[in-house]
């Protein structure tokens, strides 16, 4: 691990001007004159130990005052602060109670320690676990090579959807529930400049810049996730599964939110996660349960409609029952 200074930012504003690289940059263009952000510092020490980059700087955002929090408002809806931990989203009433999807894909993330300190921001701007990308022996695609290693190697844990050139998944849990309520990722760059990206355009794919997997560039911080108000009718369910049940990451994860009219689905929001290089909606199986009730047969249908367009690489075939299985389940759960 190599030595690095270390700078508390106290604004958001100092913290900009201070770095002058993501985690992204550092990786495609050499670590070496690098100053980055770090909010719970969960990955980027890891990526320092795993010797993949080496800042000059780490700029600790933690510091800043008043860039965590948890608002929430009937009308509005609900605001989390970029450095807000996981924990606390895990502990909060409003959320548990509205949010129930979210609550449940923070709870299963991690393990409580690592959960006390990762925060929403550092969450979803973290990159892919693909054990060749993290590997500095293995100069995959997104680390400017050519090849993808894990296409013919070991694919076990890898994409089953849109894993052409690159198979890795994206790292964040979280991000499905996120995904399914339809939230906005609060930018803010160099002058108090904000933008709202959804959370459907933050992640990128593959095919379209490999070297990243998010739209966030040096110059700009996460400041908050905002997620609509959800209505009085909307019902929502998260499932996780994992090799084991702590301390683990998603083999697949679903998070179904459903606004129903009666007992039937007015509106279906269906988002997986581990399934593709970004976390993805199923338009088809969106589709398909929107209009009807749900029970085991709709339910069960849905989760073969979401895997439609499956193609499994020769170690990870397996996931595609798991996903058919936890749609069905989280619909049914759902209500
Ligand atoms: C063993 C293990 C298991 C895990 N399991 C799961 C899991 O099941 N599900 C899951 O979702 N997560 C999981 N995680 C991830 C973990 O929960 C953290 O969310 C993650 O490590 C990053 O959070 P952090 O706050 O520590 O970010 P940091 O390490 O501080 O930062 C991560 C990245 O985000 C950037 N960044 C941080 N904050 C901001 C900001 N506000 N604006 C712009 N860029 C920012 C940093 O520059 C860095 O590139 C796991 C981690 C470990 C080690």
């Amino acid at each position: 691990m190599n030595k690095f200074k270390w700078f508390n930012a106290q604004n958001i504003e100092e913290a900009l001007e201070r770095t002058n690289a993501t985690v992204s940059d550092a990786i495609n263009r050499g670590s070496a004159d690098s100053a980055i952000i770090k909010s719970g510092g969960i990955e980027l020490l890891d990526f320092i130990k795993e010797g993949i980059i080496e800042p000059a700087e780490i700029i600790n955002i933690k510091s800043i005052p008043g860039l965590e929090g948890i608002a929430f408002d009937r009308t509005a809806g609900l605001r989390i602060g970029a450095n807000t931990t996981l924990a606390d989203i895990e502990n909060n009433g409003d959320i548990k109670l509205q949010y129930l999807a979210l609550h449940q894909a923070v709870s299963k993330a991690a393990t409580p320690q690592l959960r006390n300190v990762s925060t929403l921001g550092g969450n979803i701007a973290q990159r892919t676990r693909c054990w060749y990308f993290r590997s500095i022996d293995h100069p995959c695609f997104r680390k400017g090579g050519t090849t993808c290693f894990a296409q013919n190697g070991e694919n076990q844990m890898h994409a089953i959807m849109n894993n052409g050139t690159c198979c890795s998944v994206h790292a964040s849990s979280v991000a499905t529930a996120l995904l399914a309520y339809g939230a906005t990722v609060e930018i803010t760059s160099r002058g108090g400049q904000k933008k709202d990206v959804s959370i459907d355009d933050f992640f990128v794919n593959p095919f379209t810049d490999i070297r990243r997997e998010s739209v966030l560039r040096r110059g700009e911080i996460i400041t908050a996730v905002n997620i609509p108000a959800q209505g009085k009718n909307v019902k929502s369910w998260y499932i996780k599964q994992g090799e084991r049940a702590s301390f683990d990451w998603a083999l697949a994860d679903v998070a179904v939110v459903v606004e129903l009219s009666g007992k039937r689905v007015r509106k279906a929001a269906i988002a997986m996660g581990a399934a593709s290089p970004v976390p993805v909606r199923s338009k088809a199986a969106e589709e398909f349960i929107t209009g009807k009730d749900i029970n085991a047969t709709t339910a069960a249908e849905a989760g073969q409609k979401a895997m439609e367009n499956a193609t499994p690489l020769a170690k990870n075939g397996y996931k595609v029952d798991l996903f058919k299985t936890i749609v069905k389940r989280a619909l049914l759960e759902s209500v």
